[in-house]
């Protein structure tokens, strides 16, 4: 093995080191002052303050405008095979103590920069895994973490949906396919919570089910009990359906613009035991479909609002802000007096105050009173690592509507 002091190393510019010393993990390329050595794109470095103090150890891409993603800031500990055995049996270790397992077999095992793994995600899906590698950095290391994750887990299969737009800012092109064993299934039923719903792994969305929203269906359900109608905005494949009515909501309206999405929501209604008489797909505009049902004079006493992340860079922040608060007032206008607003945003860009702040300008457009019930965050499977803001994303508020 070579000698730290060979590594290629980097030097940051005067001042830059406080957001490193924090343990943010990401180093901008704006934070550069220069290189000493030589070392590929994808490759290790040695990250020190301008006058010289190491700080910490990570994978470069100059391609990138997240220069470096840090792994250590343990001078003594190296980045090799050990290095990430420890740190996927950390995440293992912290998903076993959630203990999910007996009503859950679907969960996010390894969540990137909050786990330690920038760059890296692993969804366990029954028992087959999903792998996404999003950086130059995870790909040069990713036959080594297949094989960890086979000894470590012994799943049947692990497949790669490396299919994301962020792969591109690295230089990457999308990626999918069997890593690993056995090809998973076209269609796989997992269980979350007791419910049973049909993924498909190889062209669902993310890694086939949005995972983080797992405590907030059980969540939401509580306010669903022996509710009249619900509507379920930005369905996907019902999964908040299929809580509502198994709550004892007498009837769901899903709303989507992908008609796979629903179809495959009206098989997952059927699977948990719930007929055609229980619920209805609308293929559409979201935005459209409630102003509809506003001029119909369609009324319900909930509604939940999901919608896809409206923000990807604060370029587009104000106009996300402006969507964000469209979707509320138009279904503020729908909520019976006493019905319940179950309202989230996924851009990590909205913060969860400004996101308060958008449902309440929304009642003031709608004249309605809303008081906030409970404040949702995204499933502990997808922790917050307080140095690593960026890792919060998900909000909700379950608000009463008068
Ligand atoms: N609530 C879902 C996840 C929603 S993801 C769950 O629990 O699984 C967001 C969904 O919004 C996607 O299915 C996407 O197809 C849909 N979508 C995106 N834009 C839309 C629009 N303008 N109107 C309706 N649906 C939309």
């Amino acid at each position: 093995m070579k000698s730290r002091t060979d590594e290629p190393r980097l030097y940051l510019k005067p001042g830059h080191d406080r957001p490193v010393r924090r343990h943010h993990p990401w180093v901008f390329s704006g934070a550069m002052g220069r290189m000493e050595g030589s070392v590929e794109d994808g490759g290790l470095v040695e990250v020190f303050t301008f006058e010289g103090e190491w700080l910490a150890r990570g994978y470069l891409n100059r391609r990138s405008q997240i220069l470096v993603r840090l792994l250590t800031w343990d001078p003594v500990e190296a980045v090799d095979e050990a290095f990430w055995r420890h740190r996927l049996e950390r995440a293992r270790h912290a998903r076993h103590a959630l203990r999910l397992e007996e009503q859950t077999t679907a969960y996010r095992l390894v969540f990137a920069e909050s786990d330690g793994l920038p760059g890296l995600i692993v969804d366990r899906y029954n028992d087959f895994l999903v792998l996404q590698s999003l950086t130059l950095g995870i790909e040069r290391w990713k036959p080594l973490l297949v094989s960890l994750l086979q000894e470590l887990l012994q799943p049947r299969g692990i497949y790669e949906r490396s299919d994301v737009d962020v792969r591109e800012k690295e230089g990457l092109s999308p990626q999918w396919g069997i890593l690993a064993g056995e090809a998973p299934p076209p269609r796989l039923i997992i269980l979350e919570n007791g419910h049973r719903f049909y993924v498909d792994l190889l062209r669902g969305h993310k890694t086939g089910f949005y995972l983080d929203q797992r405590e907030n269906r059980l969540r939401a359900a509580r306010y669903l009990i022996g509710a009249g109608e619900v509507l379920n905005a930005f369905s996907y494949t019902g999964a908040f359906a299929v809580y509502a009515l198994a709550a004892g909501a007498r009837y769901v309206v899903n709303v989507d613009t992908s008609a796979e999405a629903l179809a495959l929501a009206a098989e997952n209604l059927r699977l948990n035991g719930f007929g055609e008489d229980r619920f209805e797909n609308i293929e559409g505009d979201a935005f459209e479909v409630l102003r509809r049902f506003h001029r119909e004079g369609r009324r319900f006493d909930a509604v939940i609002l999901d919608p896809p992340k409206f923000a990807s860079s604060q370029a587009h922040l104000n106009r996300a802000a402006r969507g964000y608060k469209d979707i509320n007032l138009q279904a503020l206008r729908l909520i019976r007096p006493g019905g319940a607003l179950i309202t989230f945003s996924c851009s990590s860009l909205v913060s969860p105050e400004l996101f308060q702040k958008i449902v309440f300008a929304a009642a003031e457009d709608a004249g309605r009173e809303v008081q906030i019930l409970e404040k949702l965050s995204q499933s502990p499977d997808h922790p917050i690592r307080v140095t690593f803001p960026e890792s919060e994303y998900l909000k909700g508020l379950i608000c009463r509507v008068w």
